[in-house]
Formats: C-alpha cells, sequence, structure tokens
C-alpha cells in the first residue's frame, strides 16, 4: 500500500518560478509558523520523480542551497530560512495520490477501511511528517506512523552532485535499508526528497490491502470539558496536574483498557480564563471511560464544567478534528513549540514551576499554554533501536507553546516560553535530558533552543536530546546517502 507524493507527471523539466510569479508567495508563504519567511531565487513545483531529479540536481549545479517543502507545517525556519535560495515543492501534486495527512486517512478509509496513526492536523504534508516519527490521537493504541512505514522512494545526491531516486525497504536483505531505517524517525530535510511511502503494519505479510494495515476505527467518541481558572487556586491545580500525571503513569501500558483513550490537558495562562481538557476514545463503552478519566482528574477538587461527549464516524472527526484547536484566525499566527517527552509525571516542584509562569502577571502572554497530550501504550512496545524513532519509554508529550499575531510580541513570548520550559527542566540544565524521568525531545516538535548553549546548559547534545543512541547511525547513513550536505537545516544530522 503506497501514498504517492507524485502524478507521474511526463514532463521532464518542473514549473519554474521567481518573485514575479503570482504562484512564488503561495509557496514562500503557506508556512503554519508565520514568525519565519524567505526570498528564495525560484520556487520549483514538481510533479514527477524525474522532476524532482532533475530540480535537485540544478540546484545543486547552481551552487544555491535548497528545501523540499511539503505541508509547510515546520515548527521552525527550517525550510523559511533566509539562506535557502530554492525551495521545491512537492505539494502540487494534485492528482489522487498526493498526500496530506486529511488525504490520506480518506483515501486509506473509504478505499480499504484501514488506517495509518498519522498526526492530528489533517493539512500536514505527509513529506516531513512521517520522516519525524509521527504520532496522533491513535498512537497509544496504534503506535507511531514510522512504525507502519515498509519503504520509501527518495531522491538523493551523490558525491559527484548527481542526484537519482532510490527506494529502499525494510528489508533484511535490502541493500539500502539504511536509507529506510533513517526515514522512521530521522527527521524531514536530511537524506534527499522523499517521493512516495509505502505502509504496511510491521507483522503484515498479506498481499490483500484491506488486510496490511489496521482496520480503521468504527466511530469514534471525542470529549471536552473545562475548569474555570476562577475556581482553581495553587492547592487544586497541584492536584489537578498531580492526578492527571498519577493516571497516565497507571494508564500508558499497551495491555491497558485505557489505551484506548488518548487526551490533551490544554494548561491555559490565568488570563485565558480556563483549564480545558479534551480527548478521544474509540472504546465501545466510551461514556464510562471517559467518566472514569474525568473523575480521576478532578478527584479532591471541583468537577470540570460544560462537558462535552460527541460521537461520530472516524473519517469525520480525523479530516476536521476539534476544529476550536486548530481554528487559525485569518493571516495565521506565529508560534513556539516547546516539546519534552516524559517518562513520569511532572514533580510537584514542576506542577508549582507551570503554576507561576501560567498564572504570573509580568508577562502578558495570552496565547501561552503547556499541553500535555497523552502518550506511552504500544508506541512503548517497538525497540529503541528498531526504527529512528528511539523514544519509547514515555507516557506524556509536553509543550510550552505561546502564539502571537503581532510582531513586536515575539520577544515577550520567546522569553516566556524559553523561562518556562528552563525553569521546568532547571535541574537537567534547561532541557529534559534522558533520565529515568525524561526522554528528551520529539524532532517532529523541532526547537532550535535545544542547540543553543545559553538556553541548554546541560552539556547534552540537541542531537542526543532528539535521537539518544541512534545518533551515530543517523551520522553514517547520512554520509552515506547525502555525502555533500545539500539537505540541511539548523537541527539537520551531521555527518561523522
Ligand atoms: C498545527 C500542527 C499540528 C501538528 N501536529 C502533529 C502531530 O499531531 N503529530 C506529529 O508527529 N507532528 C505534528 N506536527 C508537526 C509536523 O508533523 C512536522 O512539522 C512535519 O515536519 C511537517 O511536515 P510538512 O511537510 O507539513 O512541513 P514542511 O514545513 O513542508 O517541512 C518540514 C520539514 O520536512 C522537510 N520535508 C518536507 N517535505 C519533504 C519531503 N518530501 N522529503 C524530505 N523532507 C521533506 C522540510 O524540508 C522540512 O525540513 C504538527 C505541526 C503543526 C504546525
Amino acid at each position: 500500500m503506497s501514498t504517492r507524493l507524485t502524478t507521474d507527471d511526463t514532463e521532464a523539466e518542473s514549473i519554474r518560478i521567481g518573485p514575479d510569479d503570482p504562484r512564488y508567495l503561495a509557496v514562500v508563504d503557506k508556512r503554519f509558523n508565520k514568525r519565519f519567511s524567505s526570498s528564495p531565487d525560484y520556487v520549483r513545483l514538481v510533479s514527477s520523480t524525474d522532476q524532482v531529479t532533475s530540480a535537485v540536481e540544478n540546484a545543486v549545479r547552481e551552487g544555491r542551497r535548497l528545501a523540499v517543502t511539503s505541508g509547510g507545517h515546520c515548527l521552525e525556519g527550517f525550510v523559511s530560512d533566509p539562506e535557502v535560495r530554492v525551495i521545491i515543492d512537492v505539494s502540487p501534486m494534485k492528482r489522487v495520490y498526493y498526500a496530506t495527512v486529511g488525504e490520506t486517512f480518506r483515501a486509506l478509509f473509504e478505499m480499504w477501511g484501514v488506517v495509518i496513526p498519522l498526526g492530528e492536523y489533517p493539512e500536514i504534508g505527509m513529506g516531513g511528517h512521517v520522516v519525524g516519527g509521527a504520532f496522533g490521537f491513535l498512537c497509544r493504541q496504534l503506535g507511531l506512523a514510522a512504525d507502519y512505514l515498509y519503504a520509501v522512494e527518495v531522491v538523493t545526491v551523490d558525491a559527484g552532485g548527481h542526484a537519482g531516486s532510490v527506494v529502499a525497504t525494510r528489508e533484511m536483505s535490502d541493500p539500502h535499508r539504511d536509507l529506510w531505517w533513517a526515514h522512521t524517525g530521522g527527521g524531514g530535510g536530511n537524506f534527499g526528497v522523499v517521493i512516495r511511502y509505502w505502509f504496511r503494519s510491521p507483522d503484515s505479510y498479506d498481499n490483500e490491502p484491506a488486510r496490511l494495515l489496521p482496520r480503521a476505527p468504527e466511530s469514534i467518541t471525542t470529549f471536552k470539558a473545562e475548569w474555570r481558572w476562577s475556581d482553581i487556586d495553587q492547592p487544586s491545580f497541584l492536584r489537578l496536574v498531580r492526578n492527571h500525571g498519577v493516571w497516565c503513569e497507571r494508564n500508558s501500558d499497551a495491555d491497558s483498557p485505557n489505551a484506548s483513550i488518548w487526551t490533551l490537558l490544554e494548561l491555559h495562562r490565568r488570563q485565558f480564563g480556563k483549564i480545558v481538557v479534551r480527548g478521544v476514545s474509540t472504546a465501545g463503552a466510551a461514556e464510562g471511560q471517559v467518566a472514569n478519566h474525568l473523575a480521576a482528574l478532578s478527584e479532591g477538587i471541583i468537577a470540570p464544567q460544560g462537558r462535552e461527549l460527541t460521537r461520530m464516524p472516524w473519517l469525520e472527526f480525523a479530516l476536521n478534528p476539534f476544529p476550536d484547536l486548530f481554528a487559525m484566525p485569518p493571516g495565521g499566527v506565529s508560534t513556539k513549540v516547546k516539546d519534552a517527552l516524559l517518562k513520569k509525571r511532572f514533580t510537584d516542584r514542576q506542577i508549582g514551576v507551570a503554576y507561576d509562569y501560567l498564572t504570573r502577571t509580568d508577562h502578558d502572554v495570552m496565547g501561552g499554554m503547556l499541553g500535555l497530550a497523552t502518550y506511552g501504550g504500544r508506541i512503548n512496545t517497538v525497540a529503541p533501536d528498531a526504527t529512528a524513532a528511539a523514544q519509547r519509554d514515555s507516557i506524556l508529550d509536553i509543550a510550552c507553546n505561546t502564539g502571537w499575531l503581532d510582531p513586536r510580541e515575539e520577544i515577550k513570548n520567546l522569553t516566556w516560553a524559553r523561562a518556562f520550559y528552563r525553569d521546568l527542566f532547571v535541574e537537567s540544565g534547561g532541557v529534559p535530558v534522558p533520565s529515568d524521568a525524561y526522554d528528551g525531545a520529539f524532532i517532529n516538535h523541532p526547537d532550535t533552543d535545544l542547540a543553543d548553549p545559553t538556553l541548554n546548559t546541560s552539556g547534552v547534545p540537541w542531537y542526543t536530546l532528539y535521537y539518544k543512541e541512534t545518533y551515530p547511525r543517523l551520522q553514517r547513513i547520512k554520509a552515506r546517502w547525502d555525502p555533500r550536505d545539500v539537505f540541511r537545516h539548523a537541527l539537520s544530522i551531521r555527518a561523522e
């Protein structure tokens, strides 16, 4: 079963557009995070393997730095980098197989009734998403999307500057297997341009497409409930976050009956007015499961208000999940996301830090929040070196987030998010150094601060936070497949 990013267009040359073409801005400006911008010499709209190959080769011959883009959902400026002179955009490939996350969900469901546990936002491009591991609403039940990657087609550039396409599979006998492995969590923009993915469950040898991947859920139950900040004092905040952490510690094994529930606890700034918990359950008796979850969170404190519980078909949910969560104002937002993976719940000291940053008034950061997404379950059944997504012991993916509209608000927001994150992890140099409590950070949520020695004072390099012990292997693969370092960005893998 494959998700193809190309249209098999027979034209050898792709469309080259410069700044005077109205389509230029549409590509350069499609980034989700409006914090970054770039002005490449030109953009290539590519729609076949041949076109990608010649677009890459031309840029290399011209000595222009290139970046590939799919959905534009990078949280850092890896594509929108002022040094990038050529952007190769694979997204114009609109025929049948060009895929965002939402389009993949739809095609798999409508044609075979199956699913890959992709990420939460339908507009994310498959190109940059799957290679970063990719977790989503179904991750506790089904694992990471990268766990289902069977093969990948990539255009790479050799030492002589020649571009060519390679198909790499997970078959042990495949001489290109290392390139497949690197695409199971190594991150986008590192090895070449991904043209096509093939997916099948790790244990599936079937030839019948409907049995190659997990069956999609019959239906989904979503829920949401809120606490008014005016009802939450410091002791009840401590209790709520502690309750939540205890629930995660007790319910994150793959065989837990609660692996079928995924939740996001949104600890917004007090000025936002409320704390929100929302989630998704695929359990048949979801109502009881959700009620138990909310009861566990609110033990010893006031119960959440405004409970909403909705049952809907899987696809309806997947194509428009939690519209209020992802709604963007016209023109979009600038954001900063500082992610960490936790093996244990936050300590009371850390919950105190969170209370302080969410309630303090010296930073007027309306869009700030600490998000805690449940993790674990099936993700943690995979060996750390089986894929390039090495973090296989976590129960929570947390993030200090902030977003703003006015560029003049940037410094204030960045200062708040950076100080918050640093103080959460102050005991390990301001970052979640892999230990019995933390497991570093997730490369699909890249944060260049981790490479800044003034913000990461742990002495543990950024690449260990993202890749742990797998980094040297990724470096060897980088040296083999991208010897000229054509594909690079602020957090790209450096060859040995
Ligand atoms: C609103 C939002 C929600 C998100 N939710 C989730 C989530 O639930 N789970 C999760 O895992 N992640 C999530 N992410 C992160 C997202 O998966 C990553 O940022 C991903 O890299 C985006 O891919 P893209 O193609 O859309 O982005 P782009 O900005 O186009 O690319 C991102 C990176 O991948 C590279 N890249 C793009 N296309 C290709 C290609 N064809 N071949 C090789 N490299 C390529 C780029 O060069 C760049 O380095 C979310 C991001 C946002 C903004």
